[in-house]
Parts: structure tokens; C-alpha cells; sequence
């Protein structure tokens, strides 16, 4: 049973964002191509839990902190004796791993990816011990997703699950017929309830208002040549048709993510929106989908 779903991750939306609305840099391709990899990872492994049968909690993408140290899990699985923490790579090609560090073919080093698995689950086993008592088994697990992945000279006593192996690590899962109890749930609630979701964690990238491009987007090819027909936005690339009202609050949320620190006025959706030209239509679209606070220049609309 799935306790937290997983979503798309803050910056990645961000990333999706800024990638039409600025130009990036190589150093920022680099990073939004590395976090939407690594969200399609998880998101492949999430299918690949989707028919386990055995009696397990799920907890997706939980941030959590012990003694001002925050730490990630991707997924933790909650079976009736063993808690698995589980980070997910996404890895594509040929690495090697020679004395504890991890190379490319082109041996180039890389950031030992079980050096957090390594750190979270120290964390987790304070945490855990800290609001449950039942000695439950804790194992870290670093599964590599991409049936592409390939790591060479490799100990067999590290906690990897290659993916060749994630059939049987399923089946493995699946013999686990035990029935979890009120005291599971309760730690799984308790977990969930932990999660952070104010996450100072997260590394969102440098942008500015003035740099961004100005417009709607059009909903299926993220073009901006859009063309406002009455009450509907025309995209005159693919052609596809959405309520103008929709395009703007759909805007509204980019605008929000984007500059949490601006208010939404009128003015302001009219200028980030730029595709509709009557701030008429703004103003009855914001006022009936927000609340009016303030008055005057201050007035601004916010959630009801
Ligand atoms: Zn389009």
C-alpha cells in the first residue's frame, strides 16, 4: 500500500520552467537534464513496485531530518521485519569501481553514490530508534534502474541491486507473506507526517523577472505562439485549443513557483501572461478563482 506518493520534484518543475522562458547555460542543461533523469528513474522504479504483493507500506520521496541534518530516501518500503530504504540512480553506461571510488569508462571520477545512501541511513536509524522501539531490520539498498547501467570490478558485498536483478529482488520481496498490524501503519503515518516539505534542500537555480520571457505557453509544445480567439488560446504550432481562463491559471502557477516573493496583481499576470490584451479579462479570471486582500495600489489576490 502506497502511504506517500511520489511528485515531480520542485526543481524539476522549475527546471521545465526556466528552459523555455530563458537561455540556459551548458552547466544548466547539465543539471536539469541530471534531475529529470533522475525523476524518470524513480518514476521507472515506482512501476516496477506497482505488482509487488507482498504485505508492505510505501513511502515515496520523504525528506526527513535528525538533529538538523536533513537527509532524502527515495522510496522506503515497510515490510513486516525489515525496513528497506531505497535510493534510485539512474545511471546509463559503463562505470568502474576501483578502492571505494566510482569511475566512468573515460575514468573520470564520480560522486559515490552510496556515500548518501550511507549517510541516511545512519540518520534514519537515530530517527527511527528515537520514535519507535521494535528492533526493526534496516536495510539500504542502492538500486540502479537503467537496464543500460553496467558496473565493472564491482565487490559482491555492496548494498546495490543491479537491474538484471530486480526480478528476483521482487520475488524476494513477494515471499514475504507476513501481515503488517496498527503498529506499521502508525510508524509509516508517523514518517509521513515527518516529511519536509519546505525544502531549503533543494538547489534551484539563479534566474531574474527580467530575463525570463513573457507569454502563455501552450499546454502540449510549450510554444509561446499562441493566438487568443475569443475565450480560447489557439497554439498556431501544433494547434492545440485551451479556455483562455484555464492558459491563465496555468500561468498563475508558473508565475507563483517561479517568484514566490511577488504579488499577483492584475497588472502583474497581465504583463507575465503578455498573450492577453484586455486587463479586463485578467482581473475577472484572478477575482474569480482568488481572494481580493488589500486595497488600492497594495491589493493583491491570493489562494481563498
Ligand atoms: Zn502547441
Amino acid at each position: 500500500m502506497i502511504i506517500k506518493q511520489r511528485f515531480q520534484p520542485i526543481e524539476l518543475k522549475i527546471w521545465n520552467y526556466l528552459n523555455g522562458r530563458a537561455k540556459l547555460s551548458p552547466a544548466q542543461i547539465k543539471n536539469f537534464s541530471a534531475c529529470d533523469k533522475g525523476f524518470e528513474g524513480e518514476k521507472e522504479f515506482d512501476k516496477w513496485g506497482e505488482n509487488l504483493s507482498c504485505k508492505c507500506l510505501i513511502l515515496n520521496d520523504l525528506l526527513l531530518e535528525y538533529d538538523q541534518n536533513i537527509f532524502q530516501i527515495d522510496t522506503l518500503l515497510i515490510t513486516h521485519e525489515t525496513i528497506y530504504l531505497i535510493n534510485v540512480k539512474n545511471y546509463e553506461g559503463d562505470f568502474y569501481y576501483e578502492s571505494g571510488k566510482w569511475y566512468t569508462l573515460a575514468r573520470s571520477e564520480i560522486k559515490d553514490p552510496l556515500l548518501q545512501l550511507k549517510r541516511s541511513e545512519y540518520l534514519f536509524k537515530k530517527l527511527i530508534r528515537s520514535i519507535d522501539s521494535t528492533n526493526f531490520i534496516i536495510e539500504p539498498l542502492l538500486v540502479f534502474i537503467n537496464p543500460y547501467y553496467h558496473l565493472y570490478h564491482a565487490p559482491m558485498n555492496l548494498p546495490i541491486i543491479y537491474p538484471a536483478q530486480l526480478e528476483r529482488f521482487k520475488t524476494k520481496l513477494n515471499m514475504q507473506t507476513t501481515k503488517l498490524n496498527d503498529k506499521h501503519l502508525k510508524m509509516a503515518k508517523q514518517l509521513q507526517s515527518l516529511h519536509k516539505t519546505n525544502s531549503f534542500y533543494t538547489q534551484i537555480p539563479d534566474y531574474d523577472y527580467d530575463q525570463l520571457k513573457k507569454g502563455v505557453v501552450c499546454l502540449a509544445c510549450s510554444s509561446f505562439k499562441l493566438d487568443l480567439n475569443k475565450d480560447k488560446l489557439e497554439c498556431l504550432e501544433c494547434g492545440c485549443v485551451e479556455a483562455a481562463d484555464l492558459a491563465v491559471l496555468r500561468s498563475v502557477e508558473e508565475f507563483k513557483l517561479l517568484f514566490p516573493d511577488k504579488k499577483i496583481t492584475t497588472h502583474s499576470i497581465y504583463e507575465w501572461c503578455g498573450v492577453i490584451k484586455s486587463k479586463k479579462t485578467i482581473r475577472r479570471i484572478l477575482s474569480k478563482n482568488f481572494k481580493l486582500y488589500g486595497h488600492g495600489k497594495s491589493s493583491h489576490y491570493d489562494d481563498k
